[in-house]
């Protein structure tokens, strides 16, 4: 297992990293290191490409807004799960539905899928999505500098509850697991899988017939415990607990 050095400053570059090259950090980590941090020429960071590789640097120079920084060696430490969990969580009120997206990254998901369900209380249109999308990547990339992984989970367009079951493929590898509260089985009486879909509902849960066709696309429904959880703490909750049960935790 490698641990991140916890103090050189983590910046996602979306660029090949070549060892020895100088390299000008693009216009966002260039002022976040400048302007925000107040790092100058001398200072350690660490780039990574959100590809798995994380490399790293020196600032070699500052002029005026540029920063200009020199590589090293490649290194591609491994914190990324063996489990590979899926998050698809109904959209919720916009200071909730960040938070699960920044928790679920540390704690490891591969992969999130916004999805509209009858109750989400917030509704978006076409270019309301779109600008939530690049929101809810932007809130990855500093989950990802921040925690250590060189990996960024991707964040898929928002769809439609059906659509988006009807997107599952047959006969997927994946346990699909519908998180519902009341009668449900537990988590640890499952038996293991390699990845998993956790399917959470909105602040008023799922309508009766969004349960039944999730079961129809093949969730298993399962239950926290007998408390209901915030839509928020819900899908951090299970994520915590399956990497703890089949994952790295
Ligand atoms: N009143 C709603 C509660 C919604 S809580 C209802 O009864 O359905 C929001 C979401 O969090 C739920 O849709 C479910 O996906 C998840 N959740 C909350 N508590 C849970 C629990 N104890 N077990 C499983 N899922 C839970």
């Amino acid at each position: 297992m490698t641990t991140r050095s916890a103090d050189a400053p983590r910046f996602h570059v979306a660029l090949p990293l070549p060892a020895g090259e100088l390299l000008e950090l693009p216009r966002e980590p260039g002022h976040h290191a400048l302007r925000v941090l107040r790092l100058g020429a001398g200072d350690a960071l660490v780039l990574f490409d959100g590809g798995g590789r994380e490399v790293p640097a020196v600032i070699e120079s500052v002029q005026r807004d540029r920063v200009l920084v020199r590589l090293g060696e490649a290194l591609s430490p491994l914190r990324e799960s063996v489990l590979r969990i899926r998050l698809a969580q109904a959209i919720s009120a916009r200071e909730r539905m960040d938070y699960t997206i920044v928790k679920a990254v540390e704690l490891g998901v591969e992969a999130l899928a916004p999805v509209a369900a009858r109750r989400s209380v917030v509704r978006l249109d076409e270019d309301r999505a779109g600008k939530r999308l690049a929101h809810w990547q932007s809130l990855v990339v500093s989950a990802c500098e921040q925690c250590g992984r060189n990996r960024l989970p991707s964040v898929e367009p928002v769809l439609p509850l059906a659509q988006w079951l009807a997107s599952l493929p047959a006969g997927g590898e994946e346990l699909r697991l519908l998180l519902h509260p009341g009668p449900g089985q537990r988590l640890r009486e499952l038996h293991p899988a390699a990845a998993v879909t956790l399917l959470v509902g909105p602040e008023g849960g799922f309508a009766p017939d969004e349960v039944a066709a999730a079961l129809a696309a093949g969730f298993l429904s399962v239950c926290l415990g007998p408390r209901i959880l915030r839509t928020e703490t819900a899908g951090p909750a299970a994520i915590a607990a399956l990497q703890a049960l089949w994952g790295d935790l």
